[in-house]
């Protein structure tokens, strides 16, 4: 057994220390990681952070240019119908519930906030179609204040790398990543193991060959040894 200790249900406990030298292969793998989201404000990015729930940013960024064209404010947004956005978003899955999430957005935002989209956690997630990962986006990217979004890749790959348990769920994930980390590291963080989960941490085929954390951090590795 190397250097990580063993609990009792077989899972490393924080021996690794997730230092420098730990997060630099991540950095160096992924120097421009960044969001993959076309947008041009903060209602437009919340808008598009919305709409990628369970799709692509590839096909989010195919639909929102003419959307935006369309609803080009959030006032303007706010006063639409779902019947009327549908045509807009109907290229991306599960386009019924989004097109009422984000006018229903608009609307909270019109009435509740005198139409400024508000720059914190607990007042996003107040609003219609945001959840903690939404939030996190709008308030660290939109805002460039602390956030760390966690979505399938960060949630992937954080357990992979042993950097919070098997177990733990994504609020859990969130939380145990933000103590790792200093606030001003969360974005980049952030980005760069979205990158992993995207381009090499595969969810189904990781490219495990390539990756620099395979003989020393991979969990998933360690525990098939
Ligand atoms: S070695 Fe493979 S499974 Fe482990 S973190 Fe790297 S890519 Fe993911």
């Amino acid at each position: 057994m190397n250097k990580y200790m063993l609990r009792e249900d077989n899972y490393q406990i924080k021996t690794i220390k997730h230092d420098e030298k730990f997060w630099q292969p991540l950095k160096e793998t992924f120097p421009n990681a960044r969001c993959e989201l076309n947008y041009r404000n903060i209602y437009e990015l919340a808008i598009s952070v919305i709409l990628s729930a369970q799709s692509t940013d590839k096909a989010v960024n195919e639909v929102t240019p003419a959307l935006f064209r369309k609803y080009p404010r959030i006032e303007a947004l706010a006063e639409a119908t779902v019947e009327k956005v549908i045509p807009y978003i109907k290229k991306i899955g599960l386009y019924k519930n989004k097109a009422n999430h984000i006018i229903q957005f608009a609307k909270t935002v019109q009435a509740d906030f005198d139409g400024v989209i508000p720059s914190t956690i607990e007042e996003l997630i107040l609003l219609p179609g945001v959840g903690r990962k939404t939030a996190n986006v709008i308030v660290s990217e939109g805002f460039g204040l602390p956030g760390l979004a966690v979505d399938t890749h960060v949630e992937r790959v954080s357990k992979r790398l042993g950097l919070v348990n098997p177990n733990d769920n994504s609020f859990q994930v969130e939380m145990k990543l933000k103590r790792l980390l200093p606030p001003e590291k969360w974005h980049e963080v952030h980005h760069q193991l979205i990158f992993m989960g995207r381009y090499l941490c595969l969810a189904r085929k990781p490219l495990c060959s390539l990756c620099p954390f395979r003989e020393e951090y991979c969990q998933m590795i360690h525990n098939k040894k």
